[in-house]
């Protein structure tokens, strides 16, 4: 990280979102080791899931300050082929408000051009946004992934999400 990379600053959304196997700390509940005011009580000596996590926002400067966790209550995790969105369960769908929602549709439509599918998680939902709409694909297997198929429907080809199990096609 360079001297102008962003800082979390008063933001602290993963230590809450993110799922930490290390300390099994379960997703949406905060970490036990976070004090509210003051941060991590166990920094220097965090666990590697921790050390090694930056989110979107804070490794890329095209995102505006809008996108600042704390500010849109989302927290965006690159991974290969898949852009995650941790939605904070303290509020109401956070993805569906603007300026976001108009986003995240762009971004998977990009996706769509390479590969990249654009989940919002909720709770344990798995949502996935599409550049039309969006699909709740419910609470998925640990082994399930998510494929996209062009379908035809009467206003023409539609993408429609489907759920690959071990080896086969559970729609
Ligand atoms: S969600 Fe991003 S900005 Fe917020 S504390 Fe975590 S890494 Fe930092
Ligand atoms: S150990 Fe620290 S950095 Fe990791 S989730 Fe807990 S409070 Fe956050």
């Amino acid at each position: 990280m360079n001297e102008a990379a962003r800082q979390c600053g008063d933001c602290s959304l993963c230590c809450k979102v993110l799922r930490i196997p290390e300390l099994e700390k379960p997703k949406d509940h905060w970490c036990a080791n976070f004090a509210a005011g003051a941060g991590c009580r166990i920094y220097p000596g965090r666990p590697a899931s921790c050390r090694d996590f930056a989110c979107q926002w804070l490794t890329d400067p095209s995102m505006g300050p809008e996108w600042k966790p704390s500010i849109c209550k989302l927290v965006l995790d690159t991974k290969p082929g898949l852009l995650v969105v941790h939605a904070d369960p303290a509020v109401s769908k956070p993805w569906r408000a603007e300026p976001y929602n108009s986003v995240l549709r762009r971004l998977a439509a990009q996706g769509l051009a390479v590969g990249t599918l654009v989940m919002v998680m909720e709770r344990r939902r798995s949502i996935v946004i599409l550049p039309d709409r969006e699909v709740d694909m419910g609470i998925l297997d640990v082994n399930d992934r998510i494929a996209l198929e062009r379908i035809p429907t009467p206003s023409g080809l539609q993408w429609r999400p489907r759920i690959m199990g071990a080896g086969e096609v559970r729609g």
